[in-house]
């Protein structure tokens, strides 16, 4: 395969750069990257950086797709509710990991896309176009939900949305700097945890900018 030699230089770095959870490189090893981003930037996908995917979003750095599906510590069969699918990859990553995926996309040209791409890759997985920001009730309660864009606030549908000691996890902050938090439900009130400053793209909705 071309990429091979790319994806193991990307291990390693994100390696390097922290992540340490044997699944979760496995599973970003398996994804085929390469195949969630415009035609003509296949090349650059492994690099460390977003790319454009178009509408002014982006397929997330590796790191920050590693990052949070760390954070999360899926396990098989967890439910897990995406909040912006993007380009699908970090779609494809939760499904390598044996997650049960609903996922959310508020542009709809985007959303197709990353479908086409997902189910041309034979992933399962639940999808929508719609405001995240609201949640998805019918098949409430999730074990996590994951947030891959920037939110001023924290969506109150998605907490009430969490299992018991369920995750969310969203990048809270202004329009130019968010802290990826993650928030454990235990019973009626939550601990948070700040993992780390990294840059999104706006969540935007409602419940969002
Ligand atoms: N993890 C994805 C990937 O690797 O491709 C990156 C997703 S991109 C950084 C964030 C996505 O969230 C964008 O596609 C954007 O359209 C979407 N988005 C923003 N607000 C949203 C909302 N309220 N509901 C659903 N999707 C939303």
């Amino acid at each position: 395969m071309i990429y091979k030699q790319k994806i193991e230089k990307m291990i390693s770095r994100l390696r390097q750069m922290g992540i340490t959870d044997e699944r979760v490189l496995k599973a970003m090893r398996a994804a085929p990257r390469h195949r969630f981003v415009p035609a003509g930037l296949e090349f650059q996908s492994y690099d460390e950086k977003a790319l454009p995917i178009g509408f002014g979003q982006t397929i997330s750095h590796p790191y920050t797709v590693a990052v949070m599906t760390q954070a999360l510590n899926i396990k098989n069969g967890d439910r897990i509710l995406e909040i912006g699918t993007g380009s699908g990859y970090q779609t494809a990553v939760l499904c390598e990991l044996g997650a049960q995926v609903f996922t959310i996309e508020k542009i709809r040209a985007i959303g197709q896309s990353a479908d086409k791409i997902l189910r041309e890759l034979e992933y399962q997985f639940v999808s929508r176009i719609g405001d995240g920001t609201l949640g998805w009730q019918n098949y409430a309660p999730y074990d996590s939900i994951i947030v891959t864009a920037g939110a001023p606030v924290i969506p109150k549908n998605l907490l009430q949305q969490l299992k018991q000691s369920g995750k969310l996890l969203i990048p809270l902050g202004d329009a130019d700097e968010q802290i990826l938090t993650i928030l454990i439900k235990d019973n009626k009130s939550y601990n948070i945890i700040e993992i780390e400053e990294l840059k999104f793209v706006p969540l935007i909705g409602k419940n969002g900018w």
